[in-house]
């Protein structure tokens, strides 16, 4: 039987599913460039180098195996634009008796598949990406009857099933989280290592033209583009975090410092999205450096909770919850996102760092998005739809299965408490506390009112104002909810005041 096994640009794994009996005979794998995944939103100019610089290496890796690779350019003058007219073209040009693919990430996407079979009259055969370590099925029998669909629980099974950092049936250390070592501010004498970047071959320098040139008004820098691109470069950059910076990974997790765009994080989600690195083989590496004693315990284990953990998790609530999912809106938030997400012009430190770091490296690293860009985006009740399109555009690893729980759950409570049983709401005391960010900022994060006062000061209040008939019931804000009942009334218009005369002078993007 001969194949078409067609893989898309975030499945570049030798060890696909729809690579798996590969007859290198007979068969013919597929990869096209379309110019309908690098726009359905605009993405960061990096992003697009990134995927399509990692499937050529990968066509050319699969080549020089001896399988028959059929590559698709995006400059092809024949090219349709999409999957589903590149996959129709494919089909006149090899005769095959089916077609092979791996599901993709993304409903969207998925959607299209389904349709392929009765739009072509081919069989396609939708196979499981088992690259992940809970699959659909296993994600669907832990939720079921439950209430609450908490991360921890789930966090704890899949440490069970798989043994990692287990002794005896208890957690390694007699505890599941490690968290409250894992959540200090970076220490002056504290210097974080340089770290990895891969100067573009001639590979990755042919697509930064070629970007440049169509995609050139796409929001980022491409310059500064300096993203593995291939399995060995993905092997290389994951033996230098787990040397580098994995020690000190927990420490400062949380830690937010001026100039220091990567501080002690992985750097590593671009390359597992799109699959030059498996969520297995990075976790592995984590404990055996532990194993080892090259790197502590608090640090691994907050390490794997956030691939075993959240990242199995969200992947499972999106295909759990999809397509409704994304159309939730608990908090009923509807003001457009300001114009200084894209430009990064602002008076707010916090936002400027967060937002030119990005732009700089299709890139900022969790607390920056959640307690930064999120925490803003809450606060001024900017509409879900606004802010997830801006999540999807500006970072490397951005991919909607991933995205959308993050940025509607976890940052925007848009789901009303699926992910989160409550919003990651903070004012100007936590990003001081975490960062140096407000010592160079305009505003002061210990006043909470007037002209000097952090913005995020007032905010933080005047969201829990706003927002009180939909969450003064949720037993984890009674504790806010007592202290604003206890202000005076003229404190509290005070507040409202300020707040909308701030949020009135934001120019929409
Ligand atoms: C609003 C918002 C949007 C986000 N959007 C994305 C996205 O589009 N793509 C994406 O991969 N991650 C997203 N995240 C999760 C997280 O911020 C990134 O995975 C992380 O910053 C990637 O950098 P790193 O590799 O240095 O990660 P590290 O902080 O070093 O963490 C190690 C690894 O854990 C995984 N991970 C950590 N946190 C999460 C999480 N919450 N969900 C899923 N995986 C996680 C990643 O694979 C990451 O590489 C988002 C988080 C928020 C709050
Ligand atoms: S003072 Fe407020 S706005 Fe300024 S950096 Fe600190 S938290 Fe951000």
């Amino acid at each position: 039987m001969r194949t078409l096994r067609f893989v898309l640009g975030d499945q570049l794994s030798r060890g696909l599913s729809a690579l798996a009996g590969l007859d290198v005979e007979r068969d013919v794998v597929l990869l096209v460039e379309v110019q309908e995944e690098a726009t359905y939103v605009r993405h960061h100019q990096q992003k697009i180098a990134l995927v399509l610089s990692a499937m050529r290496h990968f066509a050319d890796e699969l080549r020089a195996e001896g399988v028959a690779v059929d590559y698709v350019r995006l400059d092809d003058p024949a090219n349709t634009g999409s999957f589903t007219g590149e996959l129709g073209r494919a089909l006149l040009r090899h005769a095959v008796d089916r077609v092979v693919v791996t599901e993709p990430g993304e409903w969207r996407v998925f959607e299209r598949m389904r349709s392929w079979s009765h739009a072509f009259g081919t069989s396609i055969e939708i196979r499981e990406d088992d690259r992940f370590l809970c699959s659909h099925r296993r994600f669907e029998a832990w939720a079921k009857g439950r209430k609450a669909l908490r991360m921890e629980f789930f966090y704890r099974e899949m440490r069970r099933e798989t043994g990692w950092l287990m002794r005896e049936g208890e957690p390694e250390g007699g505890r599941w989280n490690f968290d409250p070592e894992n959540r200090k501010a970076l220490p002056r004498d504290v210097v974080p290592p340089s770290r990895l970047r891969f100067p573009p071959d001639a590979i990755t320098r042919e697509v930064m033209a070629l970007v440049a040139q169509r995609f050139g008004d796409h929001f980022g820098e491409l310059d500064s583009f300096g993203w593995a691109v291939t399995r060995s470069d993905a092997l290389e950059a994951l033996a230098e975090f787990i040397a580098v910076a994995l020690p000190r990974f927990g420490d400062y997790q949380d830690a937010m410092q001026r100039g220091e765009d990567f501080l002690f994080h992985a750097l590593l989600s671009p390359c597992i999205n799109i699959g030059l690195l498996s969520p297995r083989e990075v976790c592995e590496a984590a404990l055996s450096a532990w194993a080892q004693g090259e790197a502590p315990l608090p640090a691994v284990e907050g390490f794997v909770r956030q691939i075993l953990g959240w990242r199995e998790y969200v992947r499972g609530l999106y295909w759990l919850r999809m397509p409704g999912y994304a159309a939730t809106n608990f908090l009923e938030a509807s003001r457009p996102l300001p114009a200084f997400y894209w430009t990064g012009e602002t008076e707010l430190r916090c936002l400027r760092e967060a937002i030119e770091g990005t732009r700089r490296n299709a890139y900022a690293h969790h607390i920056q998005r959640l307690m930064i860009t999120g925490n803003f985006a809450l606060l001024a009740g900017i509409a879900p739809a606004e802010v997830e399109a801006w999540y999807l555009i500006v970072y490397a690893d951005a991919f909607e299965w991933v995205e959308l729980p993050n940025t509607h759950g976890m940052a925007l409570h848009a789901d009303g408490g699926l992910l989160g049983s409550k919003p990651y709401a903070a004012s100007g005391a936590y990003i001081d506390r975490m960062s140096d960010y407000c010592g160079h900022c305009i505003y002061r994060p210990k006043i909470k009112l007037g002209a000097d006062a952090c913005p995020f000061n007032y905010l933080y209040w005047h969201f829990l104002m706003e927002n009180q008939r939909r969450l003064a019931g949720n037993p984890r804000m009674a504790m806010p909810y007592r202290t604003l009942a206890r202000m005076t009334v003229e404190r509290r218009d005070e507040i409202a005041r300020q707040s909308r005369e701030f949020l009135a002078g934001l120019d929409p993007s």
